[in-house]
């Protein structure tokens, strides 16, 4: 059997905490939590795979945390979950070395994805860059390049490309894509989401023999190099 992977959930609000701690659970990981800055960095060690980290918290900043940790030569995969929902705020995050950041309000499924991506791909993707095939996004500049050359997105057409390329290689089904570009839901008949995709095709894989963009008949669609 492969080994259980553990996950450390800091965050103050115990309802919030014990929310994710339930998802992980179901999902097959092992969790430890810590409810301040102080226990947090008493317990980080690289026996943790991943870490979930909100910024707020009673005694100390989450970017602090970030910064000591990183400092201290721990390179665990790291995932700032919180309400603070500004650009800047997202970039000074992956700048001080998170490899993620999701806002709160949040949906369990896509925290999920967004682990699995993150311990399959191990704590390289620090540069903000994710590559699949010749398609380079690179999320803290928000520019896109096929074979070198740069690509006009608009926010949402990107949003949607960012998710899929984090989860390269999975199937990822239309509620998916829509739960993580949309805050609000659309009937089921709503085909918003193939509209997105057929934009996003015209613009990466228009004259390219290889096609990044695959359809997986009656569940989806994914990305493959
Ligand atoms: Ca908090």
């Amino acid at each position: 059997m492969e080994k259980k992977q553990t996950i450390l959930i800091v965050e103050d609000e115990r309802k919030i905490s014990s929310f994710i701690k339930r998802g992980l659970t179901d999902a097959g990981y092992f969790v430890d939590t810590a409810f301040t800055g102080d226990e947090a960095l008493d317990k980080v060690s690289e026996e943790f795979s991943l870490i979930i980290l909100d910024l707020m918290l009673p005694d100390m900043d989450g970017f602090d945390i970030c910064k000591k940790i990183r400092k201290d030569g721990i390179q665990v995969p790291m995932i700032i979950l919180t309400a603070k929902n500004s650009t800047e705020d997202k970039i000074k995050g992956l700048d001080i070395g998170a490899d993620d950041y999701l806002t709160k309000p949040f949906a369990i499924g896509e925290l999920l994805s967004r682990i699995k991506a993150l311990l399959r791909r191990g704590p390289s993707i620090s540069g903000g860059e994710l590559k699949v095939g010749d398609l380079i996004l690179n999320t803290k500049t928000h520019e896109v390049y096929r074979n070198g050359k740069l690509i006009e997105l608009s926010q949402k057409e990107f949003s949607i490309l960012e998710y899929m390329m984090y989860n390269k290689d999975i199937v990822l089904t239309r509620t998916m894509i829509e739960d993580h570009a949309w805050d609000y839901e659309f009937d089921n008949f709503s085909n918003v989401v193939d509209v997105y995709i057929r934009m996003l095709r015209k613009k990466i894989d228009d004259g390219y023999k290889n096609k990044i963009i695959k359809t997986i008949r009656g569940v989806g669609y994914k990305v493959k190099g």
